[in-house]
Protein backbone atom coordinates (compact mmCIF):
# COMPACT_ATOMS: atom_id res chain seq x y z
CA UNK A 1 0.00 0.00 0.00
CA UNK A 2 0.97 3.39 -0.60
CA UNK A 3 0.04 6.64 -0.46
CA UNK A 4 -3.23 8.44 -1.77
CA UNK A 5 -3.67 12.17 -1.48
CA UNK A 6 -7.21 12.31 0.53
CA UNK A 7 -8.15 15.62 -1.52
CA UNK A 8 -11.75 15.69 -0.80
CA UNK A 9 -10.71 15.33 2.98
CA UNK A 10 -8.15 18.37 2.62
CA UNK A 11 -10.61 20.84 1.13
CA UNK A 12 -13.32 19.78 3.06
CA UNK A 13 -10.92 20.74 6.14
CA UNK A 14 -9.84 23.87 4.18
CA UNK A 15 -12.85 25.02 2.98
CA UNK A 16 -15.31 24.24 6.42
CA UNK A 17 -12.51 24.12 9.32
CA UNK A 18 -9.80 26.91 8.06
CA UNK A 19 -11.96 28.78 6.62
CA UNK A 20 -10.57 29.25 2.76
CA UNK A 21 -13.42 30.43 1.48
CA UNK A 22 -12.69 33.80 2.38
CA UNK A 23 -9.59 34.22 -0.05
CA UNK A 24 -11.72 32.61 -2.73
CA UNK A 25 -12.44 34.87 -5.17
CA UNK A 26 -12.44 35.52 -8.81
CA UNK A 27 -8.90 35.16 -8.95
CA UNK A 28 -8.78 31.78 -7.04
CA UNK A 29 -12.79 29.86 -7.11
CA UNK A 30 -13.37 26.61 -5.18
CA UNK A 31 -12.57 25.00 -8.68
CA UNK A 32 -9.35 26.22 -8.99
CA UNK A 33 -8.57 25.04 -5.42
CA UNK A 34 -9.59 21.83 -6.29
CA UNK A 35 -7.71 21.46 -9.64
CA UNK A 36 -4.39 22.19 -7.65
CA UNK A 37 -5.10 19.84 -4.73
CA UNK A 38 -5.80 17.33 -7.98
CA UNK A 39 -2.83 18.41 -9.55
CA UNK A 40 -0.15 18.25 -6.65
CA UNK A 41 -2.05 15.08 -5.73
CA UNK A 42 -0.78 12.90 -9.22
CA UNK A 43 2.90 14.25 -8.28
CA UNK A 44 2.60 13.30 -5.00
CA UNK A 45 0.94 9.93 -5.37
CA UNK A 46 2.63 9.15 -8.78
CA UNK A 47 5.71 10.96 -8.57
CA UNK A 48 7.64 10.88 -4.62
CA UNK A 49 5.61 8.10 -3.01
CA UNK A 50 7.24 5.12 -5.14
CA UNK A 51 10.45 6.61 -4.20
CA UNK A 52 9.81 6.21 -0.39
CA UNK A 53 11.24 3.08 -0.43
CA UNK A 54 14.02 2.95 -2.36
CA UNK A 55 15.59 6.02 -0.20
CA UNK A 56 15.09 4.34 3.16
CA UNK A 57 16.77 1.66 1.60
CA UNK A 58 19.53 3.46 -0.46
CA UNK A 59 20.29 6.29 2.04
CA UNK A 60 22.54 9.06 0.73
CA UNK A 61 26.16 7.96 0.79
CA UNK A 62 29.17 10.40 0.57
CA UNK A 63 31.90 9.59 -1.45
CA UNK A 64 34.92 12.17 -2.07
CA UNK A 65 32.78 14.66 -0.66
CA UNK A 66 29.74 14.05 -2.90
CA UNK A 67 26.19 13.14 -1.61
CA UNK A 68 24.17 10.99 -3.96
CA UNK A 69 20.51 10.80 -3.15
CA UNK A 70 18.91 7.31 -3.99
CA UNK A 71 18.14 6.09 -7.69
CA UNK A 72 15.23 8.12 -9.13
CA UNK A 73 15.08 10.82 -6.86
CA UNK A 74 16.99 13.63 -8.77
CA UNK A 75 14.49 13.39 -11.56
CA UNK A 76 11.59 13.31 -9.29
CA UNK A 77 12.99 16.67 -7.71
CA UNK A 78 13.20 17.95 -11.47
CA UNK A 79 10.05 17.10 -12.26
CA UNK A 80 8.57 18.34 -9.02
CA UNK A 81 9.74 21.76 -9.53
CA UNK A 82 9.57 22.11 -13.09
CA UNK A 83 5.70 22.33 -11.75
CA UNK A 84 6.11 25.20 -9.96
CA UNK A 85 5.63 23.37 -6.69
CA UNK A 86 8.20 24.97 -4.95
CA UNK A 87 6.87 28.63 -5.73
CA UNK A 88 3.24 28.07 -5.01
CA UNK A 89 3.00 30.69 -2.61
CA UNK A 90 5.84 32.80 -2.70
CA UNK A 91 5.82 36.26 -3.74
CA UNK A 92 5.43 36.66 -7.21
CA UNK A 93 7.77 39.64 -7.70
CA UNK A 94 10.65 36.63 -6.99
CA UNK A 95 9.25 34.22 -9.39
CA UNK A 96 6.71 32.54 -6.82
CA UNK A 97 2.71 32.33 -7.73
CA UNK A 98 1.44 33.98 -4.86
CA UNK A 99 -1.39 31.81 -3.73
CA UNK A 100 -2.84 31.30 -0.38
CA UNK A 101 -0.30 29.53 2.45
CA UNK A 102 -3.39 27.51 3.07
CA UNK A 103 -3.17 26.34 0.08
CA UNK A 104 0.51 25.74 0.07
CA UNK A 105 -0.61 23.76 3.81
CA UNK A 106 -2.52 21.33 2.46
CA UNK A 107 0.19 20.37 -0.74
CA UNK A 108 3.00 20.46 2.18
CA UNK A 109 0.94 17.43 3.63
CA UNK A 110 0.72 15.83 0.41
CA UNK A 111 4.75 15.68 -0.43
CA UNK A 112 5.02 14.44 3.19
CA UNK A 113 2.50 11.94 3.05
CA UNK A 114 3.85 10.69 0.04
CA UNK A 115 8.17 10.98 1.56
CA UNK A 116 8.93 12.73 4.58
CA UNK A 117 12.68 12.69 3.53
CA UNK A 118 11.94 13.96 0.29
CA UNK A 119 9.49 16.66 1.29
CA UNK A 120 12.57 18.12 3.77
CA UNK A 121 14.30 19.56 1.34
CA UNK A 122 11.78 21.96 -0.24
CA UNK A 123 10.48 22.92 3.34
CA UNK A 124 14.16 24.08 4.45
CA UNK A 125 14.37 25.60 0.90
CA UNK A 126 10.90 28.07 1.91
CA UNK A 127 12.17 28.87 5.30
CA UNK A 128 14.71 30.25 3.89
CA UNK A 129 13.11 32.04 1.14
CA UNK A 130 10.68 33.67 4.33
CA UNK A 131 14.11 34.77 6.52
CA UNK A 132 15.80 36.16 2.73
CA UNK A 133 12.91 37.49 1.78
CA UNK A 134 12.12 39.21 4.97
CA UNK A 135 15.60 40.08 6.25
CA UNK A 136 17.60 40.12 3.54
CA UNK A 137 19.32 43.34 1.20
CA UNK A 138 18.32 43.61 -2.22
CA UNK A 139 21.59 42.69 -3.80
CA UNK A 140 21.27 39.54 -1.96
CA UNK A 141 17.73 38.96 -2.93
CA UNK A 142 18.34 39.93 -6.37
CA UNK A 143 21.09 37.34 -6.80
CA UNK A 144 19.21 34.25 -4.42
CA UNK A 145 15.02 34.44 -4.29
CA UNK A 146 14.58 33.91 -7.83
CA UNK A 147 16.74 30.52 -7.96
CA UNK A 148 15.66 29.46 -4.89
CA UNK A 149 11.46 30.47 -5.45
CA UNK A 150 11.78 28.23 -8.67
CA UNK A 151 13.88 25.28 -6.46
CA UNK A 152 16.58 25.48 -8.89
CA UNK A 153 18.78 25.88 -5.78
CA UNK A 154 18.02 25.07 -2.36
CA UNK A 155 18.68 25.79 1.18
CA UNK A 156 19.95 25.15 4.75
CA UNK A 157 19.66 26.15 8.09
CA UNK A 158 22.84 25.77 9.82
CA UNK A 159 22.35 26.32 13.60
CA UNK A 160 23.16 23.20 15.11
CA UNK A 161 27.12 22.50 16.95
CA UNK A 162 27.75 20.02 18.90
CA UNK A 163 27.95 21.72 22.08
CA UNK A 164 24.54 23.89 21.10
CA UNK A 165 21.25 22.50 20.39
CA UNK A 166 18.63 23.06 21.98
CA UNK A 167 20.56 26.33 23.69
CA UNK A 168 21.72 28.53 20.69
CA UNK A 169 23.45 30.60 23.24
CA UNK A 170 26.72 28.46 23.08
CA UNK A 171 27.14 28.73 19.61
CA UNK A 172 31.00 29.37 18.64
CA UNK A 173 31.20 29.67 15.08
CA UNK A 174 33.03 32.40 14.04
CA UNK A 175 32.73 35.22 11.30
CA UNK A 176 34.85 38.21 10.34
CA UNK A 177 34.44 40.96 7.91
CA UNK A 178 36.80 41.10 5.37
CA UNK A 179 36.14 44.56 4.60
CA UNK A 180 34.09 45.13 1.28
CA UNK A 181 30.57 44.22 2.68
CA UNK A 182 31.31 40.12 2.65
CA UNK A 183 32.25 37.90 6.09
CA UNK A 184 34.54 35.30 6.40
CA UNK A 185 32.73 32.17 8.15
CA UNK A 186 34.91 29.21 10.45
CA UNK A 187 33.15 26.45 12.09
CA UNK A 188 31.71 23.02 12.53
CA UNK A 189 27.73 22.15 12.30
CA UNK A 190 26.31 18.93 12.84
CA UNK A 191 22.78 17.46 11.75
CA UNK A 192 22.60 19.84 8.86
CA UNK A 193 19.47 18.56 6.43
CA UNK A 194 20.10 18.49 2.97
CA UNK A 195 23.84 20.12 3.82
CA UNK A 196 25.19 18.48 0.61
CA UNK A 197 23.36 16.94 -1.78
CA UNK A 198 22.88 16.41 -5.63
CA UNK A 199 19.27 17.37 -6.46
CA UNK A 200 19.96 20.98 -7.15
CA UNK A 201 23.48 22.80 -8.67
CA UNK A 202 23.64 25.23 -5.43
CA UNK A 203 23.18 25.01 -2.06
CA UNK A 204 22.84 27.79 -0.19
CA UNK A 205 23.36 27.78 3.51
CA UNK A 206 21.98 30.20 5.83
CA UNK A 207 24.08 30.40 8.70
CA UNK A 208 24.51 31.07 12.36
CA UNK A 209 27.70 32.32 13.58
CA UNK A 210 29.21 35.33 15.85
CA UNK A 211 31.56 38.32 14.92
CA UNK A 212 34.39 39.15 16.78
CA UNK A 213 33.67 40.89 20.32
CA UNK A 214 30.01 40.10 20.19
CA UNK A 215 27.91 40.23 23.12
CA UNK A 216 27.63 36.73 24.99
CA UNK A 217 24.32 34.60 24.67
CA UNK A 218 22.27 34.85 21.76
CA UNK A 219 22.23 38.52 21.60
CA UNK A 220 25.71 37.90 19.66
CA UNK A 221 24.52 35.70 17.15
CA UNK A 222 24.45 37.19 13.47
CA UNK A 223 22.99 35.20 10.47
CA UNK A 224 25.21 35.07 7.28
CA UNK A 225 24.12 33.59 3.93
CA UNK A 226 26.85 31.13 2.38
CA UNK A 227 26.62 29.50 -0.77
CA UNK A 228 28.02 26.67 -2.00
CA UNK A 229 29.24 27.82 -5.27
CA UNK A 230 30.13 31.62 -5.23
CA UNK A 231 28.41 34.34 -7.64
CA UNK A 232 32.25 33.85 -9.63
CA UNK A 233 31.47 30.17 -10.06
CA UNK A 234 34.28 29.04 -8.20
CA UNK A 235 32.98 26.53 -4.98
CA UNK A 236 33.30 28.37 -1.57
CA UNK A 237 35.37 27.13 1.75
CA UNK A 238 33.34 24.41 3.10
CA UNK A 239 32.11 21.09 2.73
CA UNK A 240 30.08 18.44 4.05
CA UNK A 241 32.51 16.23 6.96
CA UNK A 242 30.21 13.38 7.34
CA UNK A 243 26.61 11.75 6.89
CA UNK A 244 24.56 10.81 9.91
CA UNK A 245 23.76 6.58 10.37
CA UNK A 246 19.79 7.37 11.92
CA UNK A 247 16.62 5.80 12.88
CA UNK A 248 14.72 6.88 9.84
CA UNK A 249 14.21 9.59 6.72
CA UNK A 250 17.22 7.58 5.50
CA UNK A 251 16.52 9.38 2.35
CA UNK A 252 17.04 12.44 3.56
CA UNK A 253 21.02 13.42 4.11
CA UNK A 254 21.86 14.75 7.71
CA UNK A 255 25.44 16.17 7.33
CA UNK A 256 28.30 17.37 9.18
CA UNK A 257 29.12 20.76 7.72
CA UNK A 258 32.87 22.26 7.97
CA UNK A 259 33.33 25.65 6.83
CA UNK A 260 36.50 27.70 6.54
CA UNK A 261 38.98 24.52 6.34
CA UNK A 262 40.98 26.91 4.45
CA UNK A 263 40.78 30.54 6.02
CA UNK A 264 36.91 31.04 5.81
CA UNK A 265 34.32 30.26 4.00
CA UNK A 266 32.47 33.77 1.85
CA UNK A 267 29.60 34.58 3.44
CA UNK A 268 26.67 37.45 3.61
CA UNK A 269 25.14 39.10 6.55
CA UNK A 270 21.60 38.85 6.62
CA UNK A 271 19.51 41.82 8.56
CA UNK A 272 21.79 43.38 11.31
CA UNK A 273 24.74 42.21 13.12
CA UNK A 274 24.12 40.64 16.08
CA UNK A 275 20.30 40.16 15.32
CA UNK A 276 20.63 36.38 13.38
CA UNK A 277 18.38 34.78 15.44
CA UNK A 278 15.39 37.17 15.07
CA UNK A 279 16.06 36.29 11.27
CA UNK A 280 16.50 32.61 11.99
CA UNK A 281 12.83 32.78 13.67
CA UNK A 282 11.18 33.91 10.73
CA UNK A 283 12.71 30.48 8.99
CA UNK A 284 12.19 28.56 12.29
CA UNK A 285 8.46 29.95 12.38
CA UNK A 286 7.35 28.49 8.96
CA UNK A 287 9.24 25.60 9.43
CA UNK A 288 7.94 24.64 12.52
CA UNK A 289 4.31 24.89 10.71
CA UNK A 290 6.14 22.83 7.59
CA UNK A 291 7.35 20.01 10.48
CA UNK A 292 3.72 20.01 11.71
CA UNK A 293 2.56 19.27 8.61
CA UNK A 294 5.39 16.44 7.87
CA UNK A 295 3.26 14.63 11.04
CA UNK A 296 -0.24 15.41 9.17
CA UNK A 297 1.01 13.49 6.24
CA UNK A 298 2.69 10.60 7.94
CA UNK A 299 0.02 9.86 10.24
CA UNK A 300 -2.51 9.81 7.10
CA UNK A 301 -0.11 7.29 5.17
CA UNK A 302 0.31 5.00 7.98
CA UNK A 303 -3.61 5.60 8.54
CA UNK A 304 -4.41 4.25 5.26
CA UNK A 305 -1.94 1.34 5.22
CA UNK A 306 -3.43 0.08 8.43
CA UNK A 307 -6.99 0.60 7.09
CA UNK A 308 -6.17 -1.41 4.14
CA UNK A 309 -4.21 -4.15 6.01
CA UNK A 310 -7.43 -4.12 8.37
CA UNK A 311 -9.78 -4.74 5.57
CA UNK A 312 -7.96 -7.68 4.31
CA UNK A 313 -6.36 -9.61 7.16
CA UNK A 314 -8.79 -12.42 8.09
CA UNK A 315 -8.20 -13.41 12.07
CA UNK A 316 -11.00 -14.57 14.51
CA UNK A 317 -14.64 -14.26 14.62
CA UNK A 318 -16.28 -10.75 15.25
CA UNK A 319 -19.62 -11.24 17.74
CA UNK A 320 -22.47 -12.26 15.43
CA UNK A 321 -20.21 -13.07 12.24
CA UNK A 322 -19.78 -16.49 10.35
CA UNK A 323 -16.63 -18.22 9.82
CA UNK A 324 -13.43 -15.55 10.19
CA UNK A 325 -13.72 -11.89 10.00
CA UNK A 326 -11.70 -9.13 8.36
CA UNK A 327 -9.88 -8.04 11.68
CA UNK A 328 -11.71 -4.47 11.17
CA UNK A 329 -14.47 -6.07 12.31
CA UNK A 330 -12.97 -6.22 15.72
CA UNK A 331 -14.14 -3.59 18.16
CA UNK A 332 -10.50 -2.84 19.45
CA UNK A 333 -8.87 -2.48 15.95
CA UNK A 334 -12.03 -0.52 15.24
CA UNK A 335 -10.46 1.53 18.21
CA UNK A 336 -6.89 1.70 17.18
CA UNK A 337 -8.20 2.95 13.25
CA UNK A 338 -10.60 5.71 14.66
CA UNK A 339 -7.92 6.44 16.87
CA UNK A 340 -5.40 7.37 14.14
CA UNK A 341 -7.84 8.87 11.78
CA UNK A 342 -9.68 11.32 14.00
CA UNK A 343 -5.95 12.17 15.35
CA UNK A 344 -4.54 13.23 12.01
CA UNK A 345 -7.61 14.75 11.24
CA UNK A 346 -7.45 17.03 14.13
CA UNK A 347 -3.71 18.11 13.80
CA UNK A 348 -4.91 18.32 10.07
CA UNK A 349 -7.19 21.14 11.24
CA UNK A 350 -4.82 22.78 13.72
CA UNK A 351 -2.14 23.02 11.13
CA UNK A 352 -4.34 24.51 8.51
CA UNK A 353 -5.86 27.29 10.90
CA UNK A 354 -2.88 28.22 11.58
CA UNK A 355 -1.38 28.45 7.52
CA UNK A 356 -4.98 30.55 7.58
CA UNK A 357 -4.14 32.48 10.16
CA UNK A 358 -0.34 33.34 8.58
CA UNK A 359 -2.29 34.00 5.00
CA UNK A 360 -5.11 36.55 7.42
CA UNK A 361 -1.64 38.60 8.92
CA UNK A 362 -0.80 39.34 5.43
CA UNK A 363 -4.16 40.95 4.76
CA UNK A 364 -6.40 43.52 7.13
CA UNK A 365 -6.57 41.60 9.92
CA UNK A 366 -2.74 42.23 10.56
CA UNK A 367 -1.76 42.02 13.83
CA UNK A 368 -4.22 39.97 15.63
CA UNK A 369 -3.76 37.25 12.98
CA UNK A 370 -0.20 37.32 13.72
CA UNK A 371 -0.61 36.92 16.74
CA UNK A 372 -3.04 33.93 16.62
CA UNK A 373 -0.57 32.09 13.80
CA UNK A 374 2.15 32.72 16.62
CA UNK A 375 0.07 31.15 19.32
CA UNK A 376 -0.98 28.04 17.35
CA UNK A 377 2.16 27.32 15.89
CA UNK A 378 4.17 25.39 18.31
CA UNK A 379 0.93 23.35 19.18
CA UNK A 380 0.63 22.81 15.19
CA UNK A 381 4.26 21.67 15.30
CA UNK A 382 4.15 19.77 18.62
CA UNK A 383 0.58 18.04 18.52
CA UNK A 384 0.99 16.93 15.21
CA UNK A 385 4.34 15.55 15.41
CA UNK A 386 3.51 13.79 18.67
CA UNK A 387 0.32 12.10 17.10
CA UNK A 388 2.44 11.00 14.31
CA UNK A 389 4.54 9.02 16.15
CA UNK A 390 1.24 7.59 18.16
CA UNK A 391 -0.93 7.02 15.19
CA UNK A 392 2.91 5.44 12.99
CA UNK A 393 2.70 3.24 16.33
CA UNK A 394 -0.69 2.56 16.28
CA UNK A 395 -0.14 1.73 12.23
CA UNK A 396 2.51 -1.15 13.57
CA UNK A 397 0.04 -2.35 16.11
CA UNK A 398 -2.35 -3.20 13.13
CA UNK A 399 -0.61 -5.17 11.50
CA UNK A 400 0.53 -6.89 14.35
CA UNK A 401 3.31 -9.33 13.24
CA UNK A 402 3.89 -7.80 9.61
CA UNK A 403 3.97 -4.24 11.19
CA UNK A 404 7.50 -5.09 12.98
CA UNK A 405 8.88 -6.77 10.06
CA UNK A 406 9.69 -4.08 7.00
CA UNK A 407 7.13 -5.56 4.42
CA UNK A 408 4.65 -3.66 4.89
CA UNK A 409 6.05 -0.24 5.48
CA UNK A 410 4.75 0.45 8.92
CA UNK A 411 7.62 0.19 10.39
CA UNK A 412 9.66 2.81 7.80
CA UNK A 413 6.73 4.98 8.87
CA UNK A 414 7.07 4.99 12.45
CA UNK A 415 10.67 5.19 12.22
CA UNK A 416 10.01 8.30 9.90
CA UNK A 417 8.01 9.75 12.25
CA UNK A 418 10.60 9.92 15.27
CA UNK A 419 12.34 12.44 13.99
CA UNK A 420 9.54 14.97 13.72
CA UNK A 421 9.15 15.76 18.06
CA UNK A 422 13.00 16.35 17.83
CA UNK A 423 14.10 18.47 15.13
CA UNK A 424 12.86 22.38 14.96
CA UNK A 425 13.60 22.87 18.02
CA UNK A 426 11.88 19.51 20.42
CA UNK A 427 8.75 19.20 21.36
CA UNK A 428 9.45 19.98 25.23
CA UNK A 429 10.91 23.44 23.68
CA UNK A 430 7.44 24.20 21.80
CA UNK A 431 5.52 23.75 24.96
CA UNK A 432 7.81 26.30 26.98
CA UNK A 433 7.49 28.50 23.70
CA UNK A 434 3.81 28.16 23.94
CA UNK A 435 3.30 28.72 27.96
CA UNK A 436 6.07 31.73 28.53
CA UNK A 437 5.56 33.47 25.32
CA UNK A 438 2.91 32.89 23.76
CA UNK A 439 0.14 32.66 26.23
CA UNK A 440 1.52 36.14 27.68
CA UNK A 441 0.60 37.63 24.16
CA UNK A 442 -1.27 40.79 24.79
CA UNK A 443 -1.76 40.22 28.34
CA UNK A 444 -3.56 36.92 27.51
CA UNK A 445 -5.84 38.57 25.06
CA UNK A 446 -4.54 36.77 22.31
CA UNK A 447 -5.09 33.14 23.91
CA UNK A 448 -8.68 34.66 25.09
CA UNK A 449 -9.81 35.16 21.92
CA UNK A 450 -8.94 31.67 21.24
CA UNK A 451 -10.79 30.35 23.58
CA UNK A 452 -13.82 32.38 22.92
CA UNK A 453 -13.42 30.99 19.07
CA UNK A 454 -13.84 27.60 20.70
CA UNK A 455 -16.65 28.38 22.59
CA UNK A 456 -18.90 29.44 19.82
CA UNK A 457 -17.89 26.20 18.24
CA UNK A 458 -19.20 24.16 21.25
CA UNK A 459 -22.45 26.89 21.36
CA UNK A 460 -23.28 25.64 17.87
CA UNK A 461 -23.11 21.92 18.65
CA UNK A 462 -25.54 22.33 21.82
CA UNK A 463 -27.86 24.52 19.43
CA UNK A 464 -28.00 21.82 16.58
CA UNK A 465 -28.74 19.25 19.57
CA UNK A 466 -28.73 16.38 16.92
CA UNK A 467 -28.97 12.90 18.11
CA UNK A 468 -25.89 11.71 15.74
CA UNK A 469 -23.48 14.01 17.82
CA UNK A 470 -23.95 12.22 20.79
CA UNK A 471 -22.28 13.68 24.13
CA UNK A 472 -19.84 15.71 21.62
CA UNK A 473 -21.24 19.34 22.55
CA UNK A 474 -21.06 18.32 26.34
CA UNK A 475 -17.53 17.10 25.97
CA UNK A 476 -16.43 19.85 24.28
CA UNK A 477 -17.52 22.57 26.46
CA UNK A 478 -15.61 20.27 29.27
CA UNK A 479 -12.95 20.30 27.64
CA UNK A 480 -12.57 23.92 26.82
CA UNK A 481 -13.68 24.82 30.25
CA UNK A 482 -10.42 22.27 31.48
CA UNK A 483 -8.48 24.45 29.21
CA UNK A 484 -9.90 27.59 30.34
CA UNK A 485 -8.51 26.62 33.95
CA UNK A 486 -4.86 25.27 32.85
CA UNK A 487 -4.78 28.72 30.91
CA UNK A 488 -5.47 30.68 34.08
CA UNK A 489 -3.00 29.16 35.83
CA UNK A 490 -0.63 29.26 33.82
CA UNK A 491 -0.89 33.29 33.09
CA UNK A 492 -1.33 33.42 36.88
CA UNK A 493 1.81 31.97 37.31
CA UNK A 494 3.49 33.69 34.88
CA UNK A 495 2.30 37.06 36.00
CA UNK A 496 3.66 36.37 39.54
CA UNK A 497 7.25 35.47 38.12
CA UNK A 498 6.80 31.55 38.76
CA UNK A 499 8.23 30.06 36.27
CA UNK A 500 9.10 26.82 38.32
CA UNK A 501 5.28 26.41 38.55
CA UNK A 502 4.02 27.27 35.14
CA UNK A 503 6.72 24.83 33.37
CA UNK A 504 6.45 21.54 34.67
CA UNK A 505 3.05 21.64 33.46
CA UNK A 506 4.35 23.21 30.10
CA UNK A 507 3.97 20.01 27.68
CA UNK A 508 0.73 18.91 29.27
CA UNK A 509 -0.73 22.16 28.74
CA UNK A 510 0.35 21.76 24.91
CA UNK A 511 -1.44 18.54 24.79
CA UNK A 512 -4.68 20.07 26.06
CA UNK A 513 -4.28 23.20 24.03
CA UNK A 514 -3.91 20.68 20.88
CA UNK A 515 -6.60 18.02 21.86
CA UNK A 516 -9.36 20.71 22.51
CA UNK A 517 -8.43 22.67 19.47
CA UNK A 518 -8.54 19.65 17.46
CA UNK A 519 -11.89 18.39 18.73
CA UNK A 520 -13.46 21.87 17.98
CA UNK A 521 -11.91 21.60 14.30
CA UNK A 522 -13.36 17.92 14.14
CA UNK A 523 -16.55 19.29 15.39
CA UNK A 524 -17.15 22.36 13.00
CA UNK A 525 -16.21 20.06 10.35
CA UNK A 526 -19.51 17.66 11.64
CA UNK A 527 -21.48 20.85 11.41
CA UNK A 528 -20.85 21.76 8.53
CA UNK A 529 -21.49 18.24 7.22
CA UNK A 530 -24.30 18.08 9.20
CA UNK A 531 -25.75 21.45 7.25
CA UNK A 532 -24.50 19.83 3.64
CA UNK A 533 -26.98 16.62 4.25
CA UNK A 534 -29.66 18.94 5.08
CA UNK A 535 -28.78 20.84 2.05
CA UNK A 536 -28.96 17.58 0.09
CA UNK A 537 -25.62 17.22 -0.70
CA UNK A 538 -25.49 13.51 -1.13
CA UNK A 539 -21.26 13.20 -0.35
CA UNK A 540 -21.11 9.79 1.21
CA UNK A 541 -18.50 11.28 3.41
CA UNK A 542 -20.33 13.56 5.68
CA UNK A 543 -21.95 11.07 8.08
CA UNK A 544 -18.30 9.80 8.44
CA UNK A 545 -17.28 13.20 9.37
CA UNK A 546 -19.78 13.41 11.82
CA UNK A 547 -19.08 10.19 13.59
CA UNK A 548 -15.60 10.76 13.33
CA UNK A 549 -15.86 14.19 15.74
CA UNK A 550 -18.10 12.23 17.51
CA UNK A 551 -15.51 9.50 18.15
CA UNK A 552 -12.96 11.94 19.26
CA UNK A 553 -15.07 13.84 21.55
CA UNK A 554 -16.39 10.43 23.55
CA UNK A 555 -13.37 8.97 23.40
CA UNK A 556 -9.89 11.53 23.84
CA UNK A 557 -11.70 14.28 24.53
CA UNK A 558 -12.06 12.91 28.04
CA UNK A 559 -8.60 12.88 29.18
CA UNK A 560 -8.82 17.28 28.85
CA UNK A 561 -10.02 16.97 32.50
CA UNK A 562 -7.06 14.98 33.67
CA UNK A 563 -4.77 17.22 31.57
CA UNK A 564 -5.99 20.26 33.37
CA UNK A 565 -5.58 18.59 36.87
CA UNK A 566 -1.79 17.28 35.65
CA UNK A 567 -1.01 21.12 34.66
CA UNK A 568 -2.21 22.32 37.85
CA UNK A 569 -1.56 19.85 40.51
CA UNK A 570 1.31 17.35 38.98
CA UNK A 571 4.10 20.42 39.41
CA UNK A 572 4.92 19.01 42.46
CA UNK A 573 6.96 16.46 41.14
CA UNK A 574 9.81 18.95 40.81
CA UNK A 575 9.97 19.02 44.77
CA UNK A 576 10.72 15.22 44.95
CA UNK A 577 12.76 14.65 41.59
CA UNK A 578 16.29 14.45 43.21
CA UNK A 579 14.96 11.90 45.14
CA UNK A 580 13.40 9.95 42.55
CA UNK A 581 15.85 10.33 40.16
CA UNK A 582 18.66 9.41 42.30
CA UNK A 583 21.25 6.67 40.99
C1 LIG B 1 17.74 14.17 11.46
C2 LIG B 1 18.03 15.52 12.03
C3 LIG B 1 17.97 16.63 11.21
C4 LIG B 1 18.29 17.89 11.72
N1 LIG B 1 18.32 18.98 10.87
C5 LIG B 1 18.84 20.15 11.33
C6 LIG B 1 19.11 21.23 10.43
O1 LIG B 1 18.82 21.15 9.24
N2 LIG B 1 19.70 22.35 10.92
C7 LIG B 1 20.04 22.46 12.24
O2 LIG B 1 20.59 23.49 12.61
N3 LIG B 1 19.78 21.47 13.13
C8 LIG B 1 19.20 20.32 12.69
N4 LIG B 1 18.97 19.29 13.56
C9 LIG B 1 19.26 19.47 14.96
C10 LIG B 1 18.01 19.55 15.82
O3 LIG B 1 17.33 20.75 15.58
C11 LIG B 1 18.45 19.37 17.27
O4 LIG B 1 18.79 17.99 17.42
C12 LIG B 1 17.39 19.78 18.26
O5 LIG B 1 17.22 21.17 18.24
C13 LIG B 1 17.73 19.35 19.69
O6 LIG B 1 19.03 19.69 20.05
P1 LIG B 1 19.99 18.59 20.68
O7 LIG B 1 19.99 17.41 19.77
O8 LIG B 1 21.30 19.20 20.98
O9 LIG B 1 19.28 18.13 22.01
P2 LIG B 1 19.38 18.87 23.42
O10 LIG B 1 19.23 20.33 23.26
O11 LIG B 1 20.59 18.37 24.11
O12 LIG B 1 18.07 18.32 24.15
C14 LIG B 1 18.00 17.03 24.78
C15 LIG B 1 16.70 16.96 25.58
O13 LIG B 1 16.70 17.98 26.59
C16 LIG B 1 15.56 18.82 26.46
N5 LIG B 1 15.92 20.20 26.78
C17 LIG B 1 16.98 20.90 26.33
N6 LIG B 1 16.96 22.14 26.82
C18 LIG B 1 15.86 22.25 27.59
C19 LIG B 1 15.27 23.30 28.36
N7 LIG B 1 15.81 24.51 28.41
N8 LIG B 1 14.13 23.03 29.04
C20 LIG B 1 13.55 21.82 28.97
N9 LIG B 1 14.06 20.80 28.26
C21 LIG B 1 15.20 21.00 27.57
C22 LIG B 1 15.10 18.66 25.01
O14 LIG B 1 13.72 18.94 24.85
C23 LIG B 1 15.46 17.21 24.73
O15 LIG B 1 14.42 16.36 25.15
C24 LIG B 1 18.62 18.03 13.08
C25 LIG B 1 18.65 16.90 13.91
C26 LIG B 1 18.38 15.66 13.40
C27 LIG B 1 18.49 14.46 14.31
Amino acid sequence: MTYRAPVSEMLFALRHVAGLDAVLGDDLTADDARTILEEAARVADGVIAPLNRAGDRHGTPLRDGAVTTAPGWREAYRTWIDGGWNGLSADPDHGGQGLPLLLNAACTEMWNGASIAFGLCPLLTAGGIEALAQHGSEDLKARYLGKLVSGEWTATMNLTEPQAGSDLALLRSRAEPVGDGRYRIVGAKIYITYGEHDLADNIVHLVLARLKDAPAGTRGISLFLVPKVLPDGTLNDLRCSGIEHKLGIHGSPTCSMAFGDDGGAIGWLIGEENRGLACMFTMMNAARLGVGLQGVGIAERATQGALAYARERRQGRAPGAQGTSAIVEHADVQRMLLTMKAYTAAARGICYLTAAALDAARGAEGQAAHDRASLLTPVAKAFSTDIANEVTSLGVQVHGGMGFVEETGAAQHMRDARILGIYEGTNGIQAIDLVTRKLPLRDGATVRAQLASLRRVAEGLLKDADPAYGHMGARLRAGIEALDRATSFQLRALASNRPETALPGATPYLRLFGLVQGAACLAQGARAARAALQAGDTDPGHAGRIALARFFAENELTAAAGLADTVMDGGAFTETAALALVG
